[in-house]
Parts: C-alpha cells; sequence; structure tokens
C-alpha cells in the first residue's frame, strides 16, 4: 500500500462534517453537478447549513469530506477520485450534535 506513503503531511483540507476535526484521513470530493441526486443526498446527511447555499460548482470545488465517513467497501484506492461514484457519507456524522448534549448532560 505505497499509496499511503504520502499522507503524513498535517495541513488537509478541513473535512466539511460538522464537528469532524479528522487532519489525516484521506479526503474525497463532492460528487460533480451532473449528479445532483448524488450531490443532495451528501448534503442530507452531512446537514452543514454552510453548505447548503453553495453552489454544485463551489461545492465540487471547495468542499472535501475525509475518509472516516464511508465505509470501507465505498473505497475504491486506483480510481481518480478515491470512492466508487456513487458513494454516500454515512459514518460519524452527528458528532457535532453528541458533543453538544453530553455538555449538557455534565451540568
Ligand atoms: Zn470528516
Amino acid at each position: 500500500m505505497s499509496l499511503f506513503l504520502g499522507e503524513k503531511q498535517p495541513s488537509k483540507k478541513k473535512c466539511c462534517v460538522p464537528g469532524c476535526n479528522d487532519k489525516y484521513s484521506s479526503r474525497f470530493r463532492f460528487p460533480n453537478k451532473n449528479q445532483q441526486y448524488l450531490v443532495s443526498e451528501w448534503l442530507k446527511r452531512i446537514n452543514n447549513p454552510k453548505l447548503n447555499s453553495m453552489s454544485f460548482d463551489k461545492l465540487y470545488q471547495d468542499c472535501v469530506v475525509c475518509a472516516r465517513h464511508f465505509l470501507p467497501e465505498q473505497l475504491q484506492f486506483g480510481c481518480r477520485r478515491g470512492i466508487k461514484p456513487n458513494a454516500i457519507p454515512i459514518l460519524f456524522l452527528n458528532e457535532g450534535k453528541r458533543a453538544h448534549y453530553f455538555t449538557y448532560s455534565l451540568l
């Protein structure tokens, strides 16, 4: 897996999932605007209000989601994008909210 050798530099683009502070996993782009259905599925699941006001072009160019939010079988090393064409982020999507709840329960 020589693919991973170059992955140690910490200055990766911030993952756009709220509450995710991952700095090391691979980043994956949004689906492009030809796959509107898929893009809206991503937005629904990521649930980041900032992204909802962005154009599909901007999402594709500027926003990335880290590998933690995908099932291992959705990843596809060797292809240009790194994930399967129909992959949708489904893991660790509510960390921001859970952290919130946690704060309250400690009071
Ligand atoms: Zn993330």
